[in-house]
C-alpha cells in the first residue's frame, strides 16, 4: 500500500484560472463573435531583449564546439552571473551582497516554494493576504499548516491583511511568528512596503528570531526613489531576511526560466540543541542534492542584461508595462473606479463598485466589455471586493479594453 501526503488534500483545487476559462468559453460559445480582451494574464507578452538573443545565441554556438562545451555547471549557478548581479543589483546601489551569497535557479517559483524545506515543520508562519498563492500552498503540502476552515483561512496561519483600510501595509502581527513571507511589490495588488515599514518588520524578525522571506519579484518596476529594491537596504536585513528575484518580469524569462535566492553570510537558523546553523549551508546542501543547475545557456542570456545595451533593452521593456499600467489606471480614474497599484508594479488593484463580490464583477466586465481580469478572491480571502487587471497585454489590446470599460461598463 502507498499512502500519499495527505497535506495535499487539505488543498482546494486549483481553482481560480479553470473556472475563469469555463467562464471565458462558455460566454465565448454563447457570443461567437465578441472579442475578448485578456488582461488578467500573470505572464509578459514581449519578446526577449536583443542582448539576451544574442548572448543566448552565442552560447548555442560554444555547446556545439568540442573545445567550449559545458556539461553540468556549478549547483549555486556560474559565477559570471553571480558576479553580475552581486554588482548591478547590489554593490552599485551601495547594499552589501556578495556573489557567493547569491544561488542562481531555473525560476523564483521553485525557490520561493521549496526554500520551506530547510525550515523545521513546528514553525508558525506568517503571510500577507492577498499575495502569490505559492507560499501557503507549498507550506500546506508540507504540514506546516491545519485544514482549510470554513472563512477560507487555513489552521494555524497568522495572515497579514493588506487591504485599501491599511494602505496594503501588512501590520505586524502582535503574537509570536517564526517565517514571515512579504512579497514587494505585491502581486496581486500592486502596492509597496515602504522602506520604514520594512525596517519595522526586520526589528521584529530581529526580535522574534524569526526569517522574513522576501519576494523582490517585481523589484525592476519601482518607479519611486523612496520604495526600496531590496530588503537588504534596510539596516539589519542580513541577519534575519532571504530575498527572492527573477528574470521572468524584469527581462520576459518566464518560459526562458532564471531566478537567484540571496541568503547572506550571518543568516542562521536553529537547530534543536539551540545551536546557530548558517542558512546558506542548508540551502546549498538542498540545492545540491535536489537540483542539477540552469541551463549554461540561459545564465548567459541572463547575464547579458548586465551591460549598458542590456540595462537599456530592459528597460524599454519595463516601461512599455508601465506605460500600460498608466493607461489602465487613468481609464479606471475617468469612470469613477477606485484603483491602487499600477505605479511600482504592472497590477492594478481595483476596488469593484459598489462592494460587488469579485466573481460577479468578473462577469460583468466579461458580459458587458468582452474583458477579462481576475477575480480578488482567487488571491487570499482579503481580496475579496477587489479585481486584479495586469498590464502585461500588448499595446493595442490595452488602450482597446479601457475604450470598451469606459463605453460599456454599466456603473
Ligand atoms: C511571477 C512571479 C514570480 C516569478 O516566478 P518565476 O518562477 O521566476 O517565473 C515570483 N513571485 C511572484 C510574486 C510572481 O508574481
Amino acid at each position: 500500500m502507498a499512502y500519499i501526503n495527505d497535506n495535499y488534500q487539505k488543498l482546494p483545487g486549483s481553482y481560480l484560472f479553470s473556472e475563469i476559462a469555463k467562464r471565458i468559453k462558455t460566454y465565448q460559445t454563447q457570443n461567437p463573435a465578441a472579442k475578448i480582451i485578456r488582461l488578467g494574464i500573470g505572464d509578459v507578452t514581449q519578446p526577449l531583449p536583443k542582448v539576451c538573443i544574442d548572448a543566448m545565441k552565442h552560447a548555442v554556438d560554444e555547446m556545439g564546439d568540442v573545445k567550449t562545451f559545458r556539461g553540468y555547471g556549478p549547483e549555486q549557478g556560474y559565477e559570471f552571473l553571480r558576479e553580475k548581479i552581486a554588482d548591478y543589483n547590489y554593490k552599485q546601489r551601495g547594499i552589501n551582497v556578495e556573489a557567493d551569497e547569491i544561488f542562481i535557479s531555473d525560476g523564483s517559483k521553485c525557490d520561493c516554494g521549496n526554500i520551506q524545506e530547510i525550515f523545521g515543520l513546528n514553525n508558525k508562519i506568517a503571510i500577507a493576504d492577498p499575495v502569490y498563492p505559492v507560499y501557503l500552498d507549498t507550506n500546506v503540502m508540507a504540514g506546516r499548516t491545519g485544514d482549510l476552515q470554513a472563512d477560507g483561512h487555513f489552521e494555524g496561519v497568522v495572515y497579514l491583511p493588506c487591504t485599501a483600510e491599511n494602505n496594503f501595509a501588512p501590520a505586524i502581527p502582535n503574537e509570536h511568528v517564526d517565517m514571515i513571507y512579504l512579497c514587494s511589490p505585491n502581486n496581486p495588488t500592486g502596492t509597496t512596503i515602504s522602506k520604514s515599514d520594512l525596517k519595522r518588520w526586520v526589528d521584529y524578525a530581529k526580535a522574534n528570531d524569526a526569517i522574513i522571506l522576501y519576494d523582490a519579484a517585481y523589484a525592476a518596476y519601482i518607479t519611486e526613489d523612496d520604495v526600496p529594491r531590496s530588503i537588504y537596504e534596510v539596516e539589519g536585513a542580513r541577519d534575519c531576511a532571504i530575498e527572492f528575484r527573477s528574470f521572468s518580469k524584469t527581462a520576459g524569462f518566464t518560459g526562458t526560466r532564471c531566478g537567484y535566492v540571496v541568503i547572506p553570510r550571518e543568516l542562521t537558523g536553529k537547530n534543536k540543541n539551540g545551536d546557530d546553523v548558517p542558512l546558506k549551508n542548508l540551502w546549498l546542501r538542498r540545492q545540491t542534492t535536489k537540483f542539477n543547475g540552469t541551463a549554461y545557456i540561459v545564465q548567459r542570456g541572463a547575464e547579458a542584461i548586465y551591460s549598458e545595451d542590456g540595462q537599456n533593452q530592459v528597460h524599454g521593456l519595463v516601461n512599455y508595462y508601465m506605460e500600460n499600467a498608466k493607461i489602465i489606471r487613468d481609464g479606471l480614474k475617468d469612470i469613477g473606479l477606485t484603483a491602487y497599484g499600477g505605479v511600482n508594479a504592472p497590477y492594478i488593484w481595483l476596488q469593484t463598485p459598489k462592494d460587488m463580490p469579485s466573481w460577479t464583477f468578473f462577469d460583468k466586465l466579461l458580459n458587458e466589455a468582452n474583458v477579462v481580469g481576475t477575480p480578488g478572491a482567487g488571491f487570499g480571502p482579503c481580496g475579496e471586493g477587489y479585481f486584479r487587471l495586469t498590464a502585461f497585454g500588448d499595446r493595442s489590446n490595452t488602450i482597446e479594453a479601457m475604450e470598451r470599460i469606459k463605453m460599456q461598463l454599466q456603473l
